[in-house]
């Protein structure tokens, strides 16, 4: 029996792609206010690098497209407006009503997310996460030694709940950091994968899977409320 359901946040409440989209377009609203620009185009060059697989140079690249820019604007400056943009997002079709469910059965709820905590609150804030979450972990506000799959939020988490680790279940998308640590202290886990996430394609290697892959949402659900004791 289930008692305490963790979720991660990125690409499992809400699609990561949606954040960067996000970011981008306030990185490119604020250029276009202060340097002639179009914000379509340097949104758009910036999106196209994102679709092409580039992850961690995409601000230096745009300064390498736009040489004039180079000399009056930082990459550490785009990277600050990504980081503590106010975001557009919406949770994932179906997870609103997961999680109401996980409330009304009276287990407990909880977030253990990975990144800039300023990020991360933002983005918390904008799926209205704050009344259907009551245990919220940002490893960031430890250092990031402390990020998944490190088992302190784990174990703070069944301390500040009481609950056994064999009862507490984690929900995330990446095999490569979600599941060892949590598997490690006994919790259960489940993977959400999902073909617009950014680790889709990745297969676990061994000892990194989840106990259950769930394919949709709709899957996930059944497979959390199955395992609840609801009354
Ligand atoms: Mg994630």
């Amino acid at each position: 029996m289930i008692r305490a359901v963790v979720f991660d946040l990125d690409d499992t409440l809400y699609l990561e792609r949606d954040y960067v989209a996000s970011g981008f377009q306030a990185v490119a609203a604020d250029l276009a206010s202060r340097f002639p620009l179009c914000r379509d185009e340097v949104f758009g060059f910036l999106w196209k690098q994102f679709l092409s697989g580039v992850r961690d140079n995409s601000f230096n690249d745009l300064l390498f497209e736009y040489p004039q820019l180079s000399q009056v604007v930082a990459v550490s400056e785009l990277v600050t407006l990504y980081r503590t943009h106010q975001p557009c997002l919406g949770l994932l079709e179906g997870i609103g009503d997961l999680l109401d469910a996980v409330v009304a059965s009276g287990a407990e709820t909880g977030i253990i997310t990975d990144g800039p905590a300023v990020s991360q609150t933002a983005k918390i804030r904008a799926l209205g996460l704050g009344s259907r979450i009551r245990q919220l972990v940002q490893t960031d506000e430890w250092g990031i030694q402390f990020r998944k799959p490190h088992p302190r939020a784990y174990e703070h988490i069944a301390a500040q709940t009481g609950i056994p680790a064999p009862e507490c279940l984690y929900i995330g998308d990446n095999p490569e950091k979600d599941f060892c640590g949590a598997r490690s202290l006994g919790w259960k886990t489940s993977r959400l994968r999902l073909s617009g996430q950014l680790h889709y394609a990745i297969d676990a290697k061994v000892g990194f899977g989840a106990d259950f892959e769930a394919g949709s949402v709709a899957n996930l659900t059944d497979f959390i409320l199955s395992n609840l004791n609801i009354n």
